[in-house]
């Protein structure tokens, strides 16, 4: 996968994202807390402990809120240190666990929540060592327990949870670890290697989705066909390794340019196809302000400016996904024969399939 630099919003969006996990789980703690409330006002939790616990979640979700908010994350390979908050609600889990008396069995399905966070991240073997740390605290938090003289279940019965985990544990890793891996090569094969951009075939079967979604409900988009002015040009003048630049630096522009909801894939070579929700007069706005977008920013540090020819069609239920991008083909020729740099429209361009005006 090429190592693409992300622009500053790209990195607020994910930090936005990762506060917001984060507080989530700060939510879910506090639900658990409050499930301990009850049992401490039951009688079944002790109430210095409780305070403890609850100091301990309180502290931990305090240092990865903190640490996200301020940016010491970003110095981590993994900045939404999942790992890290794994290991710490797995701790957490053990000292729970250590006051818990008999509700320690319950305490233990507590383990296999964390787990489930690591399939966003995680591959199996990491999930597998994390199980490590139930295996090695639990028996940790039944020792104290004992030692404290806190009354709790028959060891014949710890042991029998402890055995019950350590079966469940691993198959609930293998699982999240599987999930993981599905992710990650599905993002592999839709994916272009170069720009980072979803590939043709994700764009076709994003496409196909999106055509079943609109049939007969009239939702409109319009698909835009992009291609480099030029390109040859580049390539021969600054050579292949600026002409690669170049295709990255668009990439990147465009996610920045586009709108939420508006997806762009590399279709081959120096041609893109982007999928624009609305009608032709919104999606129109958008890919011209991409258009424009590139000619200023000069791709790849050249000194004059990189531009791009675009074909714009919109989509009826009429007609299929072939005959769209068909239509897209067209007007992008005519762009091309109009002077290139410019955004044609199909239906509204003469458009002639072999156009190439130099
Ligand atoms: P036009 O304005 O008519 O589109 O002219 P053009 O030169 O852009 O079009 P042409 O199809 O003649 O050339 C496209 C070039 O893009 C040729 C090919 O070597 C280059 N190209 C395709 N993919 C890549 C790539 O991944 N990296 C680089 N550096 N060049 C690429
Ligand atoms: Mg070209
Ligand atoms: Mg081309």
């Amino acid at each position: 996968m090429a190592d693409t630099p992300y622009t500053p919003q790209q990195i607020a969006r994910a930090q936005k994202l990762r506060l917001q996990r984060c507080l989530s789980a700060a939510l879910f703690y506090a639900a658990c807390a409050g499930i301990m409330a009850i049992a401490t006002y039951l009688g079944r939790y002790p109430m210095q402990a409780w305070l403890v616990v609850v100091a301990a979640y309180g502290l931990t979700n305090l240092v990865f809120i903190a640490s996200i908010a301020s940016g010491f994350n970003l110095r981590f390979a993994d900045p939404s240190l999942t790992a890290a908050q794994i290991v710490a609600a797995l701790l957490l889990c053990s000292l729970t666990a250590t006051f818990s008396g008999e509700l320690r069995g319950l305490i233990t399905l507590a383990y296999l929540i964390p787990l489930q966070f690591g399939a966003f991240a995680l591959s199996t073997p990491s999930l597998m060592r994390l199980c490590l740390i139930p295996a090695i605290t639990l028996p940790m938090a039944v020792a104290t327990s004992v030692w404290l003289g806190i009354p709790g279940p028959r060891l014949e019965l710890e042991l029998l949870h402890w055995c019950a985990l350590m079966l469940v544990l691993p198959f609930s890793a293998f699982v999240s670890g599987r999930l993981f891996e599905y992710g990650h090569y599905k993002k592999l094969s839709d994916h272009d290697e170069l720009s980072g951009l979803l590939n043709r075939r994700a764009a076709l079967a994003y496409l196909d989705q999106l055509t079943r979604l609109s049939a007969g409900n009239r939702v409109p988009f319009c698909v835009a066909l992009v291609d480099f002015d030029h390109f040859k040009q580049i390539n021969d003048t600054w050579g292949h390794a600026r002409g690669d630049a170049v295709i990255c630096e668009f990439a990147r522009i465009a996610r920045d340019t586009l709108r939420k909801g508006d997806m762009i894939a590399r279709w081959g070579g120096e041609e893109f196809l982007a999928i624009l929700h609305g009608d032709l007069q919104q999606s129109h706005t958008s890919i011209e302000r991409l258009r424009a977008a590139c000619e200023q920013a000069h791709c790849g540090g050249l000194p004059h400016p990189t531009t791009i020819s675009i074909g714009l069609a919109e989509h009826t239920d009429e007609h299929s996904i072939p005959w769209l991008i068909e239509r897209a083909d067209h007007a992008l020729y005519a762009a091309k024969s109009a002077g290139r740099n410019r955004v044609e429209v199909a239906g509204t361009c003469t458009e002639r399939r072999h156009a190439t005006a130099g």
